[in-house]
C-alpha cells in the first residue's frame, strides 16, 4: 500500500447536526476498493485520482494524536464518509484500530459506517469508548439478496455477512443500525427488498434504519455507473437516461417505497428519522454516564 503525505486528519464536520450528530470527520484512507457501482465519492468534484486504489496517509496516527490533544471541544468523530475505513489493507495495518484507541484515550466518541464485517474485530475498543462517550455504528445494506449485493458492491462481504456483524455489535451492547442507502431505481427499489432489509435489520439487533433515498449521479461517477449497468443490467442505462436525463438525484419512480419504508420501520419499532437516531444514541450514553455518577 502506498503512503501519501498529509497535513491534517481531523476536520470540523460542517454538517454535524445532520450527519448522525458527528462533530468532526476523518478519512484515514484515500480511495476505496469496494467497487460499489453507485459510489458518489468517485465523482469528479472530490478530485480523488485513481479512486479504486487505497492509500494511507504518512504518519497519520501521530498527526491525529496531536490534533486530538489540542482540540478544546470533545465530540463525536465521523469515520468512513469518503472511503470505507475497513478496506482489505486494514486487517494488516490496523490504522483504524489504532485511531480508535486514540479516540478512546482522548475522550472522543465515534460515528462509523462500513460495509465490511472486519468491524467486529474492534468491538473491544468500541465498548471501551462507549463506556463514557457516544458510539453509533452503521452497516450499509442496500440489497437483501446476497447475489445482488455482490453485483452492486462487488469487493466487500455480502449483505448476510454484514447482518451477522450487526448482530455481534448489537449483542455487545453497541448502538448499531442500517444505512439503507442508496435505494437504486429499477434495481433495489422493490417493496420486497425494502421490507426484507428492515425485517433482517430488526432481527439482527438494529436500533434504526436510515435512508437518504435514491442514487446520486454526477460527472465521472455517472459514466462509471452506466458502464456497470451495461455490464450487469441489460438495457437499464437507456431507461435511466430516459427517466432521469442529467438529474443529480435519481429517486425511485415507485412512490410507495417511501411509505413502505416508514410503515415497516414503525412496525418493528425502529428509528428512521435522523434527529431521533441522534437523540437516542446520545441519550443512551448519557444514561450510562449518569448511572456511573450515582453508583
Ligand atoms: S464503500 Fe463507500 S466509499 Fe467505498 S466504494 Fe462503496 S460507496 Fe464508495
Amino acid at each position: 500500500m502506498e503512503f501519501i503525505p498529509a497535513k491534517t486528519i481531523l476536520q470540523k464536520f460542517t454538517h454535524g447536526d445532520n450527519w448522525f450528530g458527528a462533530d468532526y470527520n476523518m478519512n484515514l484512507y484515500k480511495g476505496c476498493s469496494h467497487g460499489c457501482i453507485y459510489c458518489d465519492s468517485r465523482s469528479d468534484c472530490y478530485q480523488v485520482e485513481n479512486f479504486d486504489t487505497v492509500r494511507a496517509k504518512k504518519d497519520e496516527l501521530q498527526i491525529l494524536e496531536k490534533e486530538l490533544q489540542t482540540k478544546r471541544k470533545k465530540g463525536v468523530i465521523g469515520i468512513g464518509a469518503m472511503s470505507d475505513t475497513y478496506n482489505p489493507f486494514e486487517k494488516q495495518y490496523e490504522i483504524t484500530r489504532n485511531a480508535l484507541k486514540l479516540i478512546n484515550r482522548y475522550g472522543f466518541g465515534v460515528s462509523l459506517e462500513t460495509k465490511s464485517d472486519l468491524i467486529v474485530r474492534d468491538i473491544d475498543i468500541f465498548k471501551e469508548i462507549n463506556r463514557l462517550q457516544n458510539v453509533i455504528l452503521k452497516l450499509t445494506i442496500t440489497a437483501s439478496d446476497d447475489d445482488l449485493s455482490k453485483i452492486i458492491e462487488p469487493n466487500v462481504c455480502r449483505s448476510s455477512e454484514r447482518l451477522k456483524a450487526m448482530k455481534q455489535l448489537a449483542d455487545a451492547g453497541l448502538f448499531v443500525g442500517t444505512l439503507l442507502t442508496p435505494i437504486i431505481p429499477f434495481i433495489t427499489d422493490t417493496e420486497e427488498n425494502v421490507k426484507q432489509i428492515i425485517r433482517l435489520s430488526y432481527e439482527n439487533g438494529a436500533k434504526f434504519v436510515w435512508s437518504m433515498g435514491g442514487v446520486t449521479l454526477r460527472e465521472n461517477q455517472r459514466t462509471y455507473f452506466y458502464n456497470q449497468l451495461d455490464k450487469h443490467f441489460n438495457g437499464l442505462k437507456d431507461k435511466y437516461i430516459k427517466t432521469f436525463g442529467n438529474h443529480y438525484i435519481c429517486n425511485s419512480p415507485n412512490k410507495n417505497i417511501a411509505i413502505i419504508f416508514k410503515e415497516e420501520c414503525q412496525k418493528y419499532g425502529l428509528l428512521y428519522k435522523m434527529e431521533d437516531i441522534v437523540k437516542s444514541y446520545k441519550n443512551t450514553n448519557e444514561k450510562v454516564k449518569q448511572l456511573k455518577l450515582f453508583s
